[in-house]
């Protein structure tokens, strides 16, 4: 069922081309063209843009994106008890694991009478894209605002598309009731009807509404990457997440029946969505086929899994042994990548590129979707190898603090006025010289 790319007879120990892993082609490129009016639109227009384009992309008709505190506390009324246990256990694992991130300011005496202190500061004000086109992720809502509330972010906001929800009409035209649910749980006030291109926009330059934010951080399909991709430098971005994927590094020993569930669970997400396995074992690769082909028969979405695991960006990687299929993973730096091996800890202690590792049987990749405290928001598309999934400090900034007394300046005043001569930058060491032996520059 997954295609096959066969890497048995190249040289295991040598590091593997990232070209022979294909991946979903996402043209931002061609979707910066789309966006870019729209956001210069939401700049000129504010609100009335909002609305314009809610009645365009998402079929419904605002008058304002502001959410109204009577509708927050409505929907966590109408929640089903369930969802909200489960919500809140959701919640409480990721605090226990974000709290822990926030590390302490840190000083150090590079010489007596001179410091320099690393001191953590939030970023004053952030806006929280949570999708909502194809599917709603109250766990985004989750994975968002508790690392920034863990950070100490004073001023959050909330976005997602406004939707239609059947049987709920009150909640017509806002997000999702599960999504304004969860907000209320957290406690967050600020929510917005909005989604794709112009809701990055909306944060970026304000409204009427919405006060601009320093930070947009948050998955979302292509538009919503090409608005953050236009918008960075006006406005903080934390990566442009794209489809999902899913790596599974599996031996002879893992359980086919488990491996092709997880491979379905993250091909359910998406057309684009990336599935791929890696293994030296053909016997488990031949099982693992025969499993994707009855479970996903009997898969909800299976129009949407079948169009994921039959696209260029799903296959297995037949590999001599596990040495190359390291080499594997590491050239793919997969979002997401379980080890189901023998001795699945040491394996994934010699990973080096993956936005998360999931060790073992038992630590399926649905269980960082939701419960695990982990954060879902990770780097896609190969971007594992230099970046990091969102966390305390995606939403915190080192500010470095020097101070130096008289005697710890003198003790290095020399060196400083060298440097400066060398790059022809006088007046650097004359403002060091100035504390000393002359109060004004010298004349040149
Ligand atoms: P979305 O909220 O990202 O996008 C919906 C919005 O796209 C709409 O409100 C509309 O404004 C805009 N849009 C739709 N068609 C348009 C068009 N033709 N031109 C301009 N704008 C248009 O929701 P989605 O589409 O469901 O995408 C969500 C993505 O986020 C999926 O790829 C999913 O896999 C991903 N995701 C990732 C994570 C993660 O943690 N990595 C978590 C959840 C979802």
């Amino acid at each position: 069922m997954l295609k096959r790319i066969d890497l048995r007879d190249d040289p295991a120990s040598e590091a593997v081309d990232r070209a022979l892993l294909p991946r979903a082609e996402l043209d931002v490129e061609a979707a910066l063209e789309k966006v870019r009016p729209i956001c210069e639109d939401v700049r000129h227009r504010g609100t009335a843009a909002l609305v314009d384009y809610a009645l365009r992309f998402d079929g419904v008709t605002l008058t304002r994106t502001r959410v109204p505190a009577e509708a927050l506390a409505r929907a966590l009324e109408e929640l089903d008890p369930g969802v909200r246990a489960a919500l809140e256990e959701s919640i409480r694992r990721a605090r226990t694991v974000h709290a822990a991130q926030r590390g302490e300011d840190h000083t150090v005496t590079v010489v007596p009478g001179g410091t320099v202190t690393e001191r953590w500061v939030p970023v004053e004000r952030v806006g929280l894209y949570v999708p909502g086109g194809q599917a709603v992720y109250p766990s985004s809502v989750v994975m968002n605002v508790v690392p920034a509330q863990e950070a100490g972010v004073r001023s959050l906001a909330v976005t997602s598309p406004p939707q239609r929800t059947p049987g709920v009409e009150w909640s017509d035209g806002l997000p999702h009731p599960t999504i304004l649910a969860a907000c209320a749980l957290l406690g967050v006030d600020e929510v917005h009807a909005a989604g794709g291109a112009q809701a990055v926009a909306m944060f970026a330059h304000g409204t009427e509404e919405c006060r601009p934010v320093r930070l947009v951080t948050g998955p979302g399909n292509v538009y919503v990457a090409a608005a953050k991709r236009l918008l960075k430098g006006i406005v903080g971005i934390d990566a442009e997440a794209g489809p999902t994927e899913i790596a599974v590094l599996a031996d002879g020993s893992a359980d086919p029946v488990l491996v092709a569930a997880d491979l379905i669970s993250q091909a359910e997400h998406d057309e684009l969505a990336a599935a791929v396995l890696v293994t030296p074992s053909e016997a488990l690769a031949d099982a693992v086929d025969a499993e994707l082909a009855t479970q996903v028969a009997a898969a909800r979405h299976r129009e949407r899994i079948t169009a994921a695991l039959g696209g260029r960006q799903s296959y297995t990687v037949l590999v001599a042994d596990l040495d190359q299929g390291l080499a594997v993973v590491d050239a793919y730096a997969a979002e997401h990548l379980e080890i189901q091996t023998e001795d699945a800890a040491g394996v994934a202690a010699r990973v080096t590129n993956a936005g998360a590792i999931f060790v073992g049987p038992h630590a399926p990749v649905s269980l960082g979707d939701y419960c695990a405290g982990s954060n879902h928001v990770l780097p896609t598309g190969g971007c594992a190898c230099h970046s990091s999934g969102l966390s305390v400090r995606s939403f915190l900034r080192g500010v470095q603090v020097v101070a130096y007394d008289r005697e710890a300046l003198a003790g290095v005043a020399s060196e400083v006025v060298t440097l400066a001569e060398a790059e022809d930058l006088p007046a650097h060491g004359s403002a060091v010289r100035a504390r000393f032996e002359w109060k004004v520059p010298p004349r040149t």
